[in-house]
C-alpha cells in the first residue's frame, strides 16, 4: 500500500485533491466547508508563504554570484524583459482579437452597477514602480514582502559577491549555495503537502461561489472570451515560442510543470506558487539555478501574461457593456495600459481585478464597471494565474537554451 501511494505521481494526487475538493465544496455546507476544510489550505499557503522571501533571496544571491561578469547578466537581463514585453503583449493581442470578434458585453442587457465596488487600488505610475524597486529599508522590505526591491537587493549582493577577492568571495558563495539548497529541501517537504493544502482551498472557493450557478449568459460568453484565449496563449503560442526561440519540447516541458500549474489554479497566486515552479524547472526540466534564480522570481512578479490578456478582454467586455466605442487610439491605450497593469499586479489572488482602474481610467471608462466582472473573477483568476505561471516556465526553458544550456527537455 505504501509503496503503491509513492508511485502515484504528484499531478494526479493534486488532480484527484482538486476534484474531491469541488464535491465537497459543492455538498458540504459553507459554515462546515470554512470551519472544517479550509484551514488545511490556510496552512499550506502559510508554508509557501514562509518560504518565498528567504527562497527568492537566497536563490538570486547564489545564482547571480555564479553568473560571472556583468556583460553576461546584462544579456541575461535584456533577453528576460525582452521575453516577457513579447509574451504579454501577444496575450494581451489575442484578447483583443477576441474580445473584438465575440463581443461578449454587445447588447448585454445587464444591469450596470452604480456604485464603485471598494477595491484598494495601490497601483502607481511605472516611474515611482521603478523607484520603489531601490529599498530604503531592505528589512522593511522583506517584511512588507515587497518582491522587487528585495530581487534588486540580492541582484546587487551576488553580482558584488563576484567582485570581492579570495577567500571572501568563496566563502559568500557557497554560504549563499548552501542557504539556498537549505530553502530548497524546506520547499521539497512542503510540496508534499501540496494535494491537502489544494484540497482546502479549492474546497474553500468553490463553497464561496454558489451564485456561479446563476451566471447569466453574458457572464458565460464573458468568461469564455478570456479562458479561450488563455488556452490559445498556452497551449499554442507558448509553445511555439519554445520550439522557434527554445528549441526545446514544450509539451515535455508541460508535463514536468503539471504538478505546479495545478497549484498555481489551485492558489490563484504566482508568488505562492513561486517555491513550487522554482523546484519543477530546476529539477524536472533541467534549468540551470543560475538561470531559474534570476527569471523565476521576477517573472512571478512582473511576467503576467494571462493577468495581461485578462486586463484587455475584461476592459473592452466593460466599455462594451456601457455602450462605448472604443476607436483604434483607444484600443491602443488599452493594450499599453493593460501591459503596465499585468506588470504592476502583484503575484496574489485577484490583483488583476485591482489593477483594472489603471485601463479603465486611462481610456475614461466608468470605474463602476469592475462591479460587473466582480463575480467571475475568482475563477478567471485561476486560469490566468497558470497561465502566469507557465511563462514564466517557459521563458526560463528559453533563455537557458539560448545561453547554450543542455535541458531534459
Ligand atoms: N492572481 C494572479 C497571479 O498571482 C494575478 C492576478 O490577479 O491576475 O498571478
Amino acid at each position: 500500500m505504501e509503496r503503491k501511494k509513492k508511485k502515484f505521481p504528484l499531478h494526479w494526487q493534486i488532480l484527484v485533491s482538486l476534484i474531491l475538493a469541488v464535491l465537497a465544496g459543492s455538498f458540504l455546507p459553507p459554515l462546515f466547508v470554512a470551519e472544517y476544510v479550509s484551514w488545511m489550505g490556510d496552512i499550506f499557503l502559510r508554508l509557501l508563504k514562509m518560504l518565498i522571501i528567504p527562497l527568492v533571496f537566497f536563490s538570486i544571491i547564489s545564482g547571480i554570484s555564479t553568473v560571472g561578469s556583468a556583460g553576461s547578466l546584462g544579456r541575461l537581463g535584456g533577453k528576460t524583459i525582452l521575453y516577457y514585453l513579447t509574451t504579454s503583449l501577444f496575450a494581451i493581442l489575442t484578447g483583443l482579437i477576441l474580445v473584438n470578434l465575440i463581443q461578449p458585453g454587445v447588447n448585454a442587457g445587464i444591469v450596470i452597477p452604480e456604485k464603485l465596488p471598494e477595491l484598494d487600488a495601490t497601483a502607481g505610475s511605472l516611474g515611482e514602480t521603478l523607484m520603489q524597486m531601490i529599498p530604503t529599508n531592505i528589512v522593511e522590505a522583506m517584511a512588507s514582502g515587497n518582491m522587487l526591491s528585495v530581487i534588486f537587493f540580492a541582484i546587487i549582493l551576488g553580482f558584488f559577491i563576484t567582485q570581492l577577492n579570495e577567500p571572501h568571495k568563496t566563502k559568500l558563495s557557497s554560504t549563499f549555495d548552501a542557504l539556498f539548497e537549505l530553502m530548497m529541501k524546506v520547499t521539497h517537504f512542503v510540496i508534499l503537502l501540496t494535494p491537502i493544502g489544494v484540497f482546502g482551498i479549492v474546497a474553500g472557493v468553490v463553497s464561496e461561489q454558489h451564485d456561479l450557478l446563476a451566471v447569466g449568459e453574458t457572464m458565460g460568453k464573458y468568461m469564455l472570451t478570456v479562458i479561450a484565449g488563455l488556452f490559445f496563449h498556452a497551449f499554442v503560442l507558448l509553445p511555439l515560442m519554445v520550439i522557434l526561440f527554445g528549441r526545446a519540447k514544450p509539451y515535455a516541458h508541460l508535463k514536468n510543470m503539471s504538478a505546479v500549474l495545478l497549484t498555481a489554479f489551485s492558489t490563484s497566486s504566482s508568488g505562492a506558487t513561486l517555491p513550487l515552479t522554482m523546484n519543477a524547472v530546476e529539477t524536472r526540466s533541467g534549468v540551470s539555478k543560475k538561470i531559474c534564480s534570476f527569471t523565476l522570481p521576477l517573472g512571478a512578479t512582473v511576467n503576467m501574461d494571462g493577468t495581461a490578456l485578462y486586463e484587455c478582454v475584461a476592459a473592452l467586455f466593460i466599455a462594451q457593456a456601457y455602450g462605448i466605442e472604443l476607436g483604434f487610439a483607444a484600443q491602443f491605450t488599452v493594450v499599453v495600459t493593460a501591459l503596465l497593469a499585468s506588470i504592476g499586479a502583484a503575484g496574489i489572488p485577484m490583483a488583476g481585478l485591482v489593477m483594472i482602474s489603471i485601463v479603465l481610467s486611462a481610456v475614461g471608462l466608468p470605474l463602476e464597471g469592475v462591479g460587473l466582472i466582480l463575480a467571475v473573477d475568482r475563477i478567471l483568476d485561476m486560469f490566468r494565474t497558470a497561465v502566469n505561471v507557465w511563462s514564466d516556465s517557459c521563458g526560463a526553458v528559453i533563455i537557458a537554451k539560448t545561453e547554450g544550456e543542455e535541458l531534459a527537455v
